[in-house]
C-alpha cells in the first residue's frame, strides 16, 4: 500500500508543491527517505520516528521508505516533518486516504510531537490556494501571518496528537480571527521626532520633501550636526501601511526568519553598518535569504557614513535603487526579491569629518578627501533624488523655546499625508510616488507653469544636468507642488528643487 500527503515548500519569493509519498514492505525493519538533495532533511528521519512514538502511534515495524516528488528539488529544512510522519501513520493504518485527502500539511516536528512554526508561511499558504487545496494545516505560532492569505481555510496545529484527532473529526483546530489586528503606527516613548531636533530648518524641510515623494536623500555635514536624528525623525513621518504591503513585508520577515508568528505592521527602518557583508546588504547565501534592502522593503535604508560602505556594496545598490526589486542567482535558480525602499544616506565632508570646521582642524591630504567624495560613483549619485548640506546647530537655536508637545511633527505630518493623498489621486494608485515615476509619465502627467519651464531648461544649461537629474528635479519640484496643495508646478517650487540638485 501506498500513502500520499500533501505539502508545500517556500521556492524563492513563491512556493512549489510536493507530494510525500510512503511505502513499506516485509524485510528487515528500516525508514529511508529518497527523492531529496539536501542533508538537513536526513535529520527528519529521527524527529519523525520520536514524535510518532511520543504522541503514542505506533511506528510500523516494517522496511519504511518515504519518497519526496519532485526529486530535483531540493528540499530545505523541516518543512516535510509532519506531511512525512502523516504519510507513515497512513501506512500503517492509523489514518485512512480520506482524512488527508485535499488537504495540504506543513510543519517541523519536535521531538515530542509538537509543532514548531516554519520561515516563509504566507509563500507556503498562497501556493496552496493556487493550487486549489481546500484546507491547510500550519504551525499554530505560524497561524497570524497565514491569516494574511484569504479564500482557504487554514487551521493551526499544536501537536501531531491533536492533528490526528482533528482529522478523525474528534476536535476542532484554532483558525485565524476575522478581526486581524492592525495596530496603528504610534510615536513611541524614546523615538525621535522633528520637535527632538532643534535648528535645521532647512534640512527638516528637505526630509518633508523626501518623505511625501519617497525620494531617496542624501545629507552632508560634519560629526555632530544631527544626520542620524533626521534620518529617525523622517522615519517617524512614513504613512502608514496599506494591507497589501503589510502581507508584502510580512512574507519578506518571514524568508529571512526574523518573524514567523507576527504581522509587520509598520513601515521598517533598516540601519545596516557599514562592515556587514555584501551578502546580508543586498541579499543571498546558501539559501538565497533576502538581505537589508529587501527588509528594507516600503521602509527606510539607512546607510550612514555611505562612502565607509565598499565599493562592490554601493555599485550593487544602483539595480536595486532603479528596478525596486532584486534578483539573486544561486546555483541553477534566481529569486526576486522586492526592495522598493527609500534610502537616506549620510557623509561628512571628508574622512575625519572636519573640513570647512572654524573649531577642528581637518588632517585629510587632498587626495584622501578627493578619494572619499569618488567612493559615490556618479552613476550612485545620479540615483538620489535630494542633496542636502547640515550645519552645526548654533547656541541660539539650542536655547529656542519649544512648542506645544509634538507640534511639529503632527503639523508636518499632516502636510505630508495630504501630499500623498494627491499623488494617489493624480496616478490611481497605491504607493505610487512622484519618485517612481519613468521620464515618460513625468512628461506625460506633470505640468509645468511655462516661468517653471523656462527656469528648468535655463538651468539645466547651466549645470550641464543630465537626462536623469532634470526628470528628477521635475518630480522633486511635483512633491514640493503637492506639499502646496497646487497641482501644476509652479516657478517657486522647481526654483526649490533646483536647490537640492548641488553636490
Ligand atoms: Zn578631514
Amino acid at each position: 500500500m501506498i500513502s500520499k500527503i500533501h505539502s508545500i515548500v517556500p521556492y524563492g519569493f513563491e512556493g512549489k508543491l510536493v507530494e510525500v509519498e510512503g511505502d513499506q514492505n516485509r524485510g528487515l525493519p528500516a525508514f529511508n527517505i529518497v527523492g531529496m538533495a539536501n542533508k538537513t532533511i536526513n535529520e527528519a528521519k529521527e524527529r519523525v520516528r520520536s514524535a510518532i512514538v511520543n504522541s503514542g502511534f505506533s511506528f510500523p515495524d516494517k522496511k519504511v521508505t518515504i519518497n519526496l516528488a519532485p526529486a530535483e528539488l531540493l528540499k530545505d529544512g523541516a518543512y516535510l516533518d509532519l506531511p512525512i510522519a502523516l504519510a507513515i501513520l497512513t501506512l500503517s493504518g492509523q489514518l485512512i486516504k480520506n482524512d488527508t485527502a485535499l488537504k495540504a500539511f506543513v510543519g517541523e516536528l519536535s521531538l515530542n510531537g509538537e509543532i514548531k512554526p516554519l520561515k516563509g508561511i504566507i509563500n507556503i499558504v498562497e501556493t496552496a490556494k493556487i493550487a486549489g487545496y481546500n484546507e491547510i494545516y500550519v504551525p499554530i505560532k505560524n497561524l497570524a501571518q497565514a491569516s494574511l492569505v484569504s479564500g482557504i481555510t487554514i487551521y493551526g496545529v499544536e501537536t501531531l496528537q491533536k492533528l490526528y484527532l482533528a482529522l478523525k473529526n474528534q476536535l476542532s483546530l484554532p483558525m485565524p480571527g476575522a478581526n486581524k489586528d492592525f495596530r496603528r503606527i504610534e510615536i513611541k516613548e524614546g523615538e525621535v521626532i522633528l520637535d527632538h531636533i532643534r535648528g535645521q530648518k532647512l534640512a527638516k524641510r528637505a526630509m518633508e520633501i523626501a518623505i511625501a515623494g519617497h525620494h531617496n536623500i542624501l545629507i552632508s555635514g560634519p560629526p555632530g550636526a544631527g544626520k542620524t536624528l533626521l534620518a529617525k525623525a523622517a522615519a517617524n513621518l512614513l504613512p502608514e501601511l496599506t494591507p497589501s504591503e503589510m502581507v508584502e513585508i510580512t512574507k519578506i520577515y518571514s524568508l529571512a526568519g526574523l518573524s514567523t508568528d507576527e504581522i509587520i505592521t509598520e513601515r521598517p527602518f533598516r540601519n545596516p553598518h557599514h562592515t556587514a557583508s555584501a551578502t546580508s546588504i543586498i541579499g543571498g547565501g546558501a539559501i538565497a535569504a533576502p538581505g537589508e534592502i529587501s527588509l528594507a522593503h516600503k521602509g527606510i535604508l539607512f546607510l550612514d557614513e555611505i562612502p565607509e560602505f565598499p565599493r562592490s556594496v554601493l555599485e550593487a545598490l544602483r539595480q536595486p535603487l532603479e528596478d525596486k526589486e532584486i534578483s539573486i542567482s544561486r546555483a541553477n535558480r534566481k529569486t526576486t526579491y522586492p526592495a522598493d525602499f527609500m534610502l537616506v544616506a549620510t557623509m561628512n565632508p571628508c574622512p575625519c569629518g572636519y573640513l570647512g570646521d572654524p573649531a577642528h582642524e581637518c588632517k585629510c591630504t587632498e587626495t584622501q578627501i578627493q578619494n572619499y567624495k569618488k567612493k559615490l560613483s556618479g552613476p550612485l549619485f545620479d540615483r538620489i533624488d535630494m542633496n542636502i548640506t547640515v550645519e552645526k546647530v548654533s547656541n541660539e537655536e539650542l536655547r529656542a523655546p519649544v512648542l506645544a508637545k509634538n507640534h511639529e511633527h503632527n503639523v508636518v505630518k499632516n502636510t505630508i499625508t495630504g501630499a500623498i493623498l494627491r499623488q494617489k489621486t493624480r496616478y490611481g494608485w497605491d504607493g505610487i510616488y512622484n519618485s517612481s515615476l519613468s521620464s515618460f509619465q513625468v512628461s506625460q502627467k506633470l505640468k509645468l507653469e511655462p516661468s517653471a519651464e523656462k527656469l528648468l531648461n535655463s538651468a539645466s544649461e547651466k549645470l550641464n544636468l543630465s537626462a536623469r537629474s532634470y526628470f528628477k528635479t521635475i518630480k522633486v519640484a511635483q512633491t514640493i507642488a503637492d506639499l502646496d496643495g497646487s497641482e501644476i508646478i509652479k516657478q517657486s517650487h522647481l526654483a526649490e528643487a533646483l536647490t537640492y540638485r548641488k553636490r
